[in-house]
């Protein structure tokens, strides 16, 4: 596989760090509150790559779970060096990991699909209208 295919994303201060392969499967803008929380952030945005497609995670992390209103788990994986939310799982996709897109040192990952809990999101935060928009949950 060619090398544009990798992809690296790592925390602020680089002891952590993730490196997948090939395109995400989603890639929500989400302005819940775990998003806004665990990025201080107006949203937040993650790409979902199948775990197949992670190469390796190299660092160490510590881990959050924490509820949602849904009753499922989210469980984050942030550096314990510089507190960056590098990548997380939820409990709802467990074959898919996510990685904070703002953490990669590229700019191949390809543009967001779907924005959910928009209603979350401050008014003067604005992205691509082009995308669809749910003021909660994606609708199942
Ligand atoms: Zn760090
Ligand atoms: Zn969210």
């Amino acid at each position: 596989m060619a090398d544009a295919d990798i992809h690296k994303a790592e925390c602020a201060c680089g002891q952590l760090s993730v490196e997948v392969t090939g395109e995400p499967e989603r890639v929500p803008i989400c302005g819940c509150r775990f998003c806004r929380k665990r990025t201080g952030a107006v949203y937040g945005t993650g790409a979902y790559f199948n775990v197949a497609q992670v190469n390796a995670i190299n660092g160490d992390s510590t881990v959050f779970r924490r509820g949602s209103d849904s009753g499922r788990y989210i469980e984050g994986n942030f550096c314990p060096t510089c507190g960056t939310t590098l990548f997380w799982k939820a409990e709802l996709w467990p074959e898919l990991l996510a990685v904070a897109v703002g953490c990669f040192d590229d700019y191949a990952i390809r543009k967001a699909d779907v924005a959910v809990y928009t209603e979350h999101i401050q008014d003067w935060a604005s992205f691509d209208t082009d995308i669809p928009a749910h003021k909660g949950a994606r609708p199942q």
